[in-house]
């Protein structure tokens, strides 16, 4: 069904390849990272579930209704699945894998002979050839029971070789490397460095043209399976282009042989958790890595790494379900064993309080992930960018809320060690060892604040398309009055659209009480665009500053999104058999909770100390409160 706030499609900016974004009052670091990253932005013409949330579209039809993965696949699939979970469950002792830091042969070996190297690889390339849903499937049950074994298989697949050759290979660099790739040569991925983390425009590893070849030089850091790997997707500097006359950095992404000469691992990281990862820094010394190895083009480098990103972005949030439902598992019965005070602590209210936010959190977040992931099988090259940051930036952040809560449910013996619960004669949840493995999963590929940033970016897409040339000091006179003007016939046909006082609809065929719920979250969404737009005439060039603010616009279109999803993965459980008052108990908390975060975000754009607390930062920053400190050794 379609919105009754239907808003005529903006007129397209010619597109002249230049940013829309004034970057006239930027410091020349912020102006590199900005022209390099805008650069390697994908572009659609068709805009999101999620991008129209924020312009106040209601377009549920985009996510609605959600099917099953092919007849064909879900045989195959429910037994690989099945497969998967007896052998994680039988011959992968997770315990062992995190005190020993090591994952042994027999382990890896079992996963070949499962194909669980190559999921998602067509089957005439050696792999499964399995949809992105049973991929997701397949990271949640791993990450549920090891978090290892988890990110050993993830980067191998989500961002090692098989997804950049996948979206940008050639034909012949299919045939050669996906074959590889599925059978378990492990790849990995390498574009952080010592300068180079969230910034990936001041790589600094460099390949030099030399005939055929390019000649690597650098150093990458952090490289999960990059110890083992015997590829790797390596992001370089290559020799800049020349735009309006000045240089602009080219960054281009090659496959390289991790036995050639010249790569050499230095060092293996070790870290608070992931115990067993191979992570490591690689040296890069005159490397010769021949053109064809080139993904997606010179120069398209950035490109390749962010749409890789994107979508192998999508198997974290599926381990955060992986760890959401487990916890779900253990407080579940910890709540109904541990009698303290007379009743199960599960009765107490302040446990039971712990126990709801872990279900219904549990319950959404499977519901935004396979919403997600279908709109990937249903077409592979879909918008999904805002869709895969809200999951992975929710998901992550509500796993995180999951494990702290049930933390606090186990008391003393969720801050107890497996080994030493073992020792005792209790039972070994190993709660502590799942915080440990999980806090990463809200830093790496793609932090919170950045990805928070990357989702108002998209968010604002639209409105930077019809006025962004306006207000953009660096575009001459006469384009931005052309701009302006379309600008205006823009907003003065859709900004009123925003102050209607109705809901935004529902699909025919849904609950009464999930339509209704739908119906809410499409009114709530005008309220969000116009809150965005309000924000956007109030601080004009400088809302990019405000990061706090934008944050919070980020927080509630994505709590919008996971009620949606909530609700059209709730009728899809009752449309499969699941008694209706089941579901909807679920749906129904899950809602009360994110409604009390949306009001509360919303409340706090007109009413915040953000600036008093940034200027406090900063003063804290240049030491001007450095007594506070006084009494520490
Ligand atoms: C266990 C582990 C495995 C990893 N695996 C890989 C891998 O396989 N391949 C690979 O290439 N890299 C890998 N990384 C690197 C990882 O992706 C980076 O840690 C991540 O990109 C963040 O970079 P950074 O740590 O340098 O943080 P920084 O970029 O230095 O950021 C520090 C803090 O500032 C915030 N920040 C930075 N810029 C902004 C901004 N503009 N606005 C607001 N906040 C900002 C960040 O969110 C963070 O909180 C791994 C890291 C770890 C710890």
């Amino acid at each position: 069904m379609s919105s009754p706030v239907e808003t005529p499609p903006a007129k397209k900016p010619a597109d002249d390849g230049k940013s829309v974004i004034d970057m006239s009052k930027m410091n020349e670091g912020q102006r590199a990272a900005l022209q390099v990253t805008e650069a390697a932005r994908e572009s659609h013409d068709d805009i999101s579930f999620g991008g129209n949330l924020f312009m106040g579209r209601w377009k549920p039809e985009k996510l609605y209704p959600l099917t099953d993965i092919d007849p064909e696949e879900k045989p195959r699939a429910d037994k690989f699945l099945a497969d998967l979970a007896t052998f994680l469950r039988e011959k992968v002792d997770a315990d062992l894998i995190d005190r020993t830091g090591e994952i042994p042969e027999e382990v890896q070996a079992g996963f070949r002979r499962l194909g669980a190297y190559g999921i998602k690889v067509p089957q005439k390339y050696g792999g499964l050839g399995f949809s992105q849903t049973t991929y997701c499937r397949a990271c949640l049950l791993m990450a549920s029971h090891c978090g290892n074994t988890f990110a050993h298989l993830s980067v191998h697949q989500s961002i090692g070789v098989a997804q950049p050759i996948l979206l940008f290979g050639t034909e012949e660099q299919k045939t050669k490397f996906l074959p590889r790739s599925a059978a378990g040569e492990l790849a990995a991925f390498a574009l952080t460095e010592k300068g180079v983390g969230s910034d990936p425009a001041r790589v600094t590893t460099e390949a030099k043209p030399d005939g055929d070849d390019f000649i690597l030089n650098g150093e990458k850091l952090w490289c999960s399976n990059g110890t083992r790997a015997g590829l790797l997707i390596v992001a370089c500097k290559t020799p800049p282009k020349l735009v309006d006359g000045k240089p602009r950095t080219q960054i281009t992404t090659f496959v390289v042989e991790a036995k050639s000469p010249g790569v050499e691992v230095v060092h293996r990281s070790r870290f608070m958790g992931l115990h067993a990862l191979y992570n490591g820094v690689i040296r890069f010394t005159n490397v010769r890595v021949p053109r064809a190895n080139v993904i997606g083009g010179e120069g398209r480098g950035l490109k390749v790494a962010l749409s890789t990103l994107n979508s192998g972005r999508l198997s974290i949030p599926a381990s955060s379900i992986g760890v959401a439902k487990r916890s779900l598992q253990i407080a579940r019965e910890w709540g109904k064993e541990r009698i303290q005070w007379g009743v199960p602590v599960g009765q107490h209210a302040a446990v039971a309080e712990k126990i709801r936010r872990i279900a219904a959190h549990a319950f959404a977040m499977e519901a935004m992930l396979i919403t997600t992931s279908r709109l990937v099988d249903r077409d592979k090259k879909a918008d999904i960018r805002l869709e895969a940051s809200m999951c992975k930036m929710w998901g992550t952040e509500k796993a995180w809320m999951c494990l702290d809560e049930l933390m606090q449910v186990r008391g003393g013996r969720g801050y107890e060690n497996v080994e030493s619960l073992k020792a005792r004669g209790e039972k070994p949840y190993p709660v502590e060892r799942m915080m440990r493995d999980n806090r990463v999963s809200m830093i790496f590929e793609g932090s919170s604040e950045i990805m928070r940033l990357f989702i108002m970016r998209e968010a604002l897409d639209p409105h930077l398309k019809v006025a962004g040339i306006a207000l953009n000091s660096e575009r001459p006179w006469g384009e931005r009055i052309k701009s302006a003007f379309a600008a205006a016939g823009f907003y003065a046909w859709w900004y009123p659209r925003q102050w209607l006082p109705f809901g935004g609809g529902a699909p025919a065929g849904m609950h009464p009480r999930l339509a209704d719920h739908m119906d809410g979250v499409g009114g709530l969404s005008r309220r969000l665009a116009r809150t965005l737009f309000h924000q956007m005439v109030k601080f004009g060039p400088k809302l990019e500053k405000r990061q706090v603010l934008l944050g919070r616009l980020a927080d509630i279109g994505t709590d919008l999104f996971a009620i949606a999803a909530s609700c059209i993965f709730a009728q899809k459980q009752i449309n499969d058999g699941q008694p209706a008052d089941r579901v909807l108990v679920l749906v129904d908390d899950f809602r009360a909770q994110a409604m009390l975060r949306i009001d509360q975000n919303f409340r706090g754009i007109g009413n915040n100390a953000d600036q008093h607390g940034y200027d406090l930062a900063q003063q804290v920053i240049n030491g001007d409160h450095q007594w506070v400190e006084q009494g520490i050794v």
